[in-house]
């Protein structure tokens, strides 16, 4: 049986684990296990690759701007071309949701008040009578996930690490101070470190190697792509009301992808969108547009894994010598991964992370050994 020896050992091939992959690999002999045969291809692959300004509590906030700095200028060679495109969040607001809109309005940075007929300009198809305030939000962008996937997995093969696509884990044990991960087809990986970064499989893969569960809660988002015609979209802001119960923004230029906001409950599996959700996100997006849809031109669905207090959970295990959780990203996992995944590989090497402002609280609120019931 093939064995290969490493100092770290990376689960999961989705922007988590490609991030980490690349940092700890700037010092340390990595392998990423990846179960499918392409990186990416659950939940990074799905995601509405918004970069959003005022993103969640503190610990998110702050490594969301560490993150901002690298995909607004990554390094020479990093990607061809630039990973964001500039994006402005425009609410509409019916009558029922000025409260909520009260809120965003002096809670949050960026947001401007706008008049109606303003926002009728910007979204042409904006049905008459259904705004009664408006606001737009700048400092949003679109992110090219796929850009940004790729060039970190340059960087983890470029600093001699190795990417095992098609190796899912089937076996971890702690052998002699090393993990010891036996993956399908039955190559073996063994390193003194092992990071979780299975997202909606990471209680899964803890599992395997008997290391108590977080408590993970996968939750199925819906996607759903239309022909807006006779609509131009492509420079359409993202469009939210102020409740956040759907969204909608420009994909490829030419298409509006809609999403109706959902977070149904679910379990680790390659999940499909449900019919249910793609008629909810159509019949939610034309209260508000006025464009027929004839037919949906594509919809999917992807997993948002959540800790039980909905907060990232990134660091050492509370028991299980070397084994790091970096998992529950939620919906932010995308916007925050440069920094996240530097972060990570600080904590496997032991290093203070200097460079994010705040961080000995950042790392407080994320410890997975909040969730450890035997901690006093
Ligand atoms: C509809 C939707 C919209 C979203 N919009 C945004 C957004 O606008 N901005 C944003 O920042 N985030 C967004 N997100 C969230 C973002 O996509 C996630 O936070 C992020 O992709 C999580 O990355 P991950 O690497 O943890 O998970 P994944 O990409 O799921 O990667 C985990 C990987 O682990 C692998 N794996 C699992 N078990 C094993 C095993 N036993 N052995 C080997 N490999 C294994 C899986 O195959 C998978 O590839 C959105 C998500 C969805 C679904």
């Amino acid at each position: 049986m093939e064995s290969e020896h490493f100092d770290a050992l990376v689960i999961g091939g989705g922007i988590a684990g490609a991030t980490a992959a690349a940092h700890l690999a700037a010092d340390f002999r990595v392998a990423l296990i990846e179960a499918e045969a392409a990186a990416g291809y659950h939940t990074t692959g799905r995601s509405a690759a918004l970069w959003v300004a005022n993103a969640g509590p503190e610990h998110e906030l702050g490594l969301a701007e560490q993150s901002f700095g690298f995909l607004d200028a990554p390094p020479a060679g990093f990607a061809a071309h630039p990973i964001l495109t500039r994006r402005d969040v425009a609410f509409a607001v019916p009558a029922a949701q000025r409260d909520v809109f009260h809120a965003i309005l002096s809670g949050r940075r960026n947001v401007r008040e706008i008049s109606v007929a303003a926002l009728q300009a910007l979204i042409p198809a904006l049905r008459p009578g259904y705004a009664v305030a408006a606001a737009l939000e700048a400092g949003n962008y679109d992110i090219d996930v796929a850009a940004l996937l790729q060039g970190f997995l340059r960087q983890v093969r470029a600093r001699g690490g190795v990417v095992a696509l098609r190796s899912r884990s089937q076996l971890i044990e702690r052998v002699g101070g090393r993990w010891r991960v036996e993956v399908r087809g039955g190559a073996v990986f063994r390193a003194p470190v092992l990071v979780n970064a299975a997202g909606a499989w990471g209680d899964a893969v803890a599992e395997q190697a008997g290391i108590p569960k977080l408590g993970l809660v996968p939750k199925r988002r819906t996607a759903v792509v239309i022909d807006p015609a006779p609509f131009a979209v492509a420079e359409w802001p993202r469009l939210y009301d102020p409740a956040r119960s759907w969204y909608c923004k420009p994909e490829a230029r030419t298409r509006l992808m809609v999403s109706p906001a959902d977070a149904t409950p679910s379990h680790a599996h390659d999940v499909q969108p449900e019919e249910m959700d793609i008629a909810v996100a159509v019949a939610r997006m034309q209260q508000v547009l006025d464009i027929p849809v004839r037919r949906v031109e594509h919809a999917w669905a992807g997993l948002r894994t959540f800790t039980p207090d909905g907060a990232f959970a990134f660091g050492a295990a509370a028991e299980g010598e070397g084994f790091f959780w970096f998992v529950g990203q939620g919906g932010d996992g995308i916007l925050t991964a440069p920094a996240a995944g530097r972060l990570l590989a600080d904590m496997v090497a032991g290093r203070a992370p200097d460079w994010l402002p705040g961080a000995a609280r950042i790392v407080a609120a994320i410890d997975p050994r909040r969730f450890d019931r035997r901690t006093p």
